[in-house]
C-alpha cells in the first residue's frame, strides 16, 4: 500500500510519502508563513548512520503540485542540515520533471546555510523535484513485468529483504534454454538506494537485448544474462540514500551482514558464479564517470573500448585494485572494504568491473543509451 502524505498552501500541494519519496515523511516539510517552504532531505525514522546520518544525504525526492490554473513561482529552502558542508557542494543542483515534460531537465540551486535554495516557475499540475530521475521500487516490478512475454525471458524474485519486498531478476537466455557452454553474465544495480543511473543503464541494456537485430542475437547465443535492477528495494522505497536501513547494510560490500537483501543477493552470485559482473552506481561527483576494476588491464581495456563521454562533458576516472590500496596504504584489501568485485574475482574468477555514471548534464533516455554502450564495452574487454 502506498501511503501519501500531502501538505496544502492555496498554490502548492507537496506530496511525499510514496515509494522512493525523501523526506518519506511530512515531519521532513515545513511550511512557512510567507508560503515558502523548507524540506529535510536527512529526515530518517530513527536517527541513522553512514549517509543515513543527519547532513551525510544523497536522496531528495518530492512531488509538488500546482494547484491552480496557470504558472506560479515554488520558492523551497533543501536543508542538507550540512553543518560541515562537506557534501554540500554535491547539492548545487536538482532534476526535475514538469507535469508537461516527457523527460528530466537540470535546474542549478543556490549553495548556503547547510542547504540550498530552489526558486522555480512550476506550471499547472505536479512536477517532481530530485537529486537524480524518480526510479522507484514499484518501477523496476512494473517494467519487469512489462518483459515477461518476451522469447527466451525468466523473470523471478531472488528472496526477500527485511521488509519483505522482492528483489527481482530478469534472465535472458535463448528460447531453448540450457546451453552449458553459455557464459554466465550478471549485471545489478541500486546496491545505493539513491543511485538510480543503474535502473535506467539496465532498461537500456534489456531493452536492446529483446530486439530481433544481429548484435543482440549474437551476444544471447554466448551469453546468459542476470538483471538485477533493483538490489535494494526497502533502502530505494523508504527514500534513503545509501544503505537497506537507516542503520542497516551496505549492499556493495562482501562482508556479512545480517540482512535479508543482502544475504539474498549473496545467495544468488554464489549459485550463479559469474563469468562476468558488471555493477551500475552513480556517485554525486558531477563530471567524473567512475570505472573500478580489479587490474589496470581492465580499466585501460575498457576504457580504450569506451572512451571518454566527453559530448557529456564527462570523463573517466580510473581506479584499480593496487591503485586504490597504495592509496589508503594497505597491503591488501581489508575485508571490510571488498566489494562483489573482489569477492567474485577471488571465489570465481569473474571479470567485474564497477561503473559510476552521474547524472549531470544526462537524461533518462541518455543514460539507457549509455547502459547499451557500457554493456558492449565491457564484454569485449580481454578475459584472462
Ligand atoms: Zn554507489
Amino acid at each position: 500500500m502506498i501511503v501519501l502524505w500531502e501538505k496544502m498552501t492555496e498554490k502548492f500541494k507537496i506530496i511525499t510519502g510514496f515509494d522512493g519519496a525523501s523526506p518519506f515523511s511530512m515531519d521532513g516539510v515545513t511550511e512557512n508563513q510567507d508560503g515558502t517552504f523548507e524540506v529535510r532531505p536527512s529526515w530518517r525514522s530513527e536517527p541513522g548512520i553512514s549517509e543515513e546520518a543527519l547532513g551525510s544525504g544523497s536522496r531528495f525526492s518530492i512531488k509538488v503540485e500546482n494547484c491552480t490554473d496557470h504558472d506560479q513561482k515554488f520558492d523551497c529552502f533543501i536543508n542538507w542540515q550540512d553543518a560541515t558542508q562537506q557534501r554540500l557542494n554535491h547539492h548545487d543542483f536538482v532534476m526535475i520533471k514538469f507535469s508537461d515534460a516527457d523527460d528530466w531537465e537540470i535546474i542549478m540551486v543556490e549553495l548556503g546555510n547547510g542547504g540550498a535554495q530552489l526558486s522555480v516557475e512550476l506550471p499547472p499540475g505536479i512536477t517532481h523535484i530530485s537529486t537524480s530521475p524518480w526510479y522507484g521500487y514499484h518501477t523496476a516490478l512494473d517494467y519487469i513485468a512489462s518483459k515477461t512475454g518476451f522469447t527466451g525471458v525468466t523473470t523471478f524474485s531472488v528472496g526477500n529483504s527485511n521488509e519483505g519486498r522482492e528483489i527481482p531478476v530478469l534472465v535472458i537466455d535463448t528460447p531453448d534454454g540450457c546451453n552449458d557452454d553459455k557464459q554466465d553474465v550478471m549485471i545489478i544495480a541500486r546496491n545505493h538506494a539513491y543511485e538510480s543511473a543503474g535502473s535506467f543503464c539496465i532498461e537500456g541494456m534489456v531493452d536492446d537485448l529483446l530486439t530481433n537485430s544481429p548484435t543482440p542475437q549474437a551476444l544471447l547465443k554466448k551469453y546468459r544474462f542476470h538483471f538485477l535492477p533493483m538490489t535494494n528495494p526497502d533502502g530505494v522505497y523508504n527514500g534513503l540514500s545509501r544503505l537497506t536501513a537507516p542503520n542497516g547494510a551496505d549492499l556493495n560490500r562482501s562482508i556479512e551482514q545480517p540482512d535479508a537483501a543482502w544475504q539474498a543477493l549473496k545467495n544468488y552470485i554464489d549459485k550463479v558464479k559469474p563469468q562476468y559482473l558488471l555493477n551500475i552506481h552513480h556517485w554525486m561527483d558531477k563530471e567524473k564517470d567512475g570505472l573500478l576494476t580489479n587490474t589496470k588491464a581492465d580499466a585501460e581495456h575498457f576504457r580504450a573500448l569506451m572512451p571518454d563521454l566527453v559530448e557529456d562533458k564527462h570523463y573517466w576516472l580510473l581506479e584499480w585494485t593496487q591503485l586504490y590500496l597504495n592509496q589508503y596504504g594497505f597491503n591488501t584489501c581489508p575485508e571490510a572494504r571488498k566489494s562483489w568485485k573482489d569477492y567474485t574475482l577471488e571465489k570465481f574468477g569473474t571479470l567485474a568491473i564497477t561503473l559510476e555514471f552521474p547524472w549531470f548534464n544526462r537524461t533518462t533516455n541518455r543514460m539507457r543509451k549509455i547502459g547499451r554502450q557500457a554493456l558492449d564495452a565491457f564484454l569485449k574487454v580481454n578475459k584472462n
